[in-house]
């Protein structure tokens, strides 16, 4: 109430005033009532004046942007300008705090690895972030409140929108390649629809793989087991010579051999995906892995191919020993599989000048098409099934390489001509690679010599 104070002083001055004109008026005149009537004229004007002032300055103030503060008036008007300026600053701040909720809420959303895009009920587009806006092939800016079926035509699509039963996911393939989106619609406020996309080309990809897995491991054991139940078969049933009966039990203990050994390899996989990275400061001497490797290629061999698998590297690896023989073996027992009776098989190492190294090992076989060459390392892919199984592959070999490679931070890389041969290099890193002592520094000139084209 602190206003009426200044107010009530106000009319007592305009009392006063019009008191003073009227006595004067009623002293010129001599007419009391005109002195009355003029002197309330005068306190009422005075007062119609002093708030027609305050009001309009107000008035003026509140037309503006109200930047300035609201005119700070004595009495009622500086109250209500006062008040009225309080109520504007709160709603002011209300509306920037709104805004940049707004703003945040909206960042998060724009950061969602997924789409998200909302709907108005005429399906026109409000928002959408800019993963909605690759999904869908729009423009974040340009294509606001464009109708969504006008820009995004796929049948399913519009079908799915329209019929409004949004109880499943819609799985539809990304317009701009072969992938695949899986589609969310949520409806909310009044006909309003909040649109979910993700993209999940990968997801049907490595299903897509594990089925293949499953398939192909489920294949490759069925027939070792189809092939011994029919020899067990035959055993109970048959009255066998000695000689059959013997016959019959080594090709029993080769199937028997064909599933362990796909066991193994299996085992050797997942426990390369399951288990850590190799540590870079394990040092693996390269020199007793591979005199171990060339031990159990000259069995393999049997004396059938020219073999050269002791190169005096002097060179460490880091990483784990198991595996770095097991990816070795892969290579070696391949070339000796594969290439034909008097052919030969070396193993190479050198070290490069950014201190990398690289072992290979070359063979005189058959040979690769180029065109099987990139998926030599997919799992169960040959070149020559029936080749492969008959020297007891499993398939899985070059994809266990791969694997080991990926591990140590190296790779494998294959080159190949048919009827020439194959070279199959393991790259490691320099970080993973030193020399063990100073005197052996790789057979380099042996490397350059065995160049594909030079056998
Ligand atoms: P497998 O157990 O069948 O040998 P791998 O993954 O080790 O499986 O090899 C995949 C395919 O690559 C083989 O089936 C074979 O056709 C081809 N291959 C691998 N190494 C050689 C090689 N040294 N010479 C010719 N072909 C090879």
């Amino acid at each position: 109430m602190s206003w009426l104070l200044p107010r009530l002083l106000m009319a007592l001055v305009a009392t006063l005033l019009g008191f003073i004109v009227g006595v004067a008026v009623h002293k010129i005149t001599g007419l009391g009532a005109l002195g009355l009537g003029t002197g309330i004229v005068v306190a009422v004007v005075l007062m119609l004046l002093v708030d027609a002032v305050r009001g309009h300055r107000l008035l003026n103030w509140l037309r503006g942007d109200q930047f300035d503060n609201a005119p700070r008036d004595t009495g009622l008007w500086g109250e209500v300008g006062y008040r009225i300026e309080r109520a504007v600053r709160d709603r002011d701040r209300a509306v920037a705090r709104g805004q940049l909720e707004l703003a945040q809420f909206l960042s998060a959303i724009e950061a969602s690895p997924n789409g998200v895009l909302m709907l108005d009920a005429q399906e026109q587009i409000v928002w959408c972030n800019r993963v909605a806006a690759d999904h869908f092939s729009l423009d974040p800016q340009r294509d606001l409140r464009q109708r969504i079926t006008n820009l995004v035509r796929a049948p399913a699509f519009v079908a799915y929108l329209q019929a409004g039963n949004f109880a499943e996911p819609l799985v539809l393939g990304n317009g701009r390649g072969p992938g695949s989106l899986s589609i969310i619609v949520r409806e909310y406020g009044e006909g309003q629809r909040l649109v979910l996309s993700l993209d999940i080309t990968e997801r049907l990809r490595s299903d897509a793989m594990r089925r293949d897995f499953v398939a192909n491991v489920s294949h490759e054991i069925r027939t070792p087991l189809t092939v011994l139940s029919g020899f067990i078969e035959t055993l109970h049933s048959l009255p066998l010579t000695a000689v059959e009966r013997e016959r019959v039990l080594v090709l029993m203990t080769q199937q028997t051999q064909r599933m362990q050994t796909l066991v193994a390899d299996l085992l050797t996989l997942a426990q390369l995906e399951g288990s850590p990275r190799p540590a870079p400061d394990r040092w693996v001497g390269l020199d007793g892995l591979l005199g171990r490797i060339a031990a159990d290629a000259d069995a393999l061999s049997a004396g059938r191919h020219r073999l050269s698998l002791r190169p005096a590297t002097g060179a460490e690896v880091a990483g784990i020993e198991s595996e770095l023989l097991s990816a070795i073996a892969n290579l070696v027992t391949n070339a000796v599989r594969y290439t034909p009776e008097g052919g030969q098989i070396e193993l190479l190492w050198r070290q490069l000048e950014d201190g990398s190294g690289e072992l290979a090992v070359v063979d005189t076989g058959p040979g690769i098409a180029r065109e099987h060459i990139p998926r030599l390392t997919e799992r169960f892919y040959r070149v020559d099934g029936s080749r492969s199984r008959e020297t007891g592959g499993t398939g899985l070999g070059l994809s266990i390489v791969k694997h080991v490679m990926q591990r140590h931070g190296g790779e494998l890389m294959i080159q190949s001509e048919v009827g020439k041969g194959s070279r199959f290099r393991l790259v490691f890193p320099a970080a993973r690679v030193r020399l063990a002592s100073d005197t052996a520094l790789g057979d380099e000139a042996a490397f350059g010599v065995a160049a594909l084209a030079g056998r």
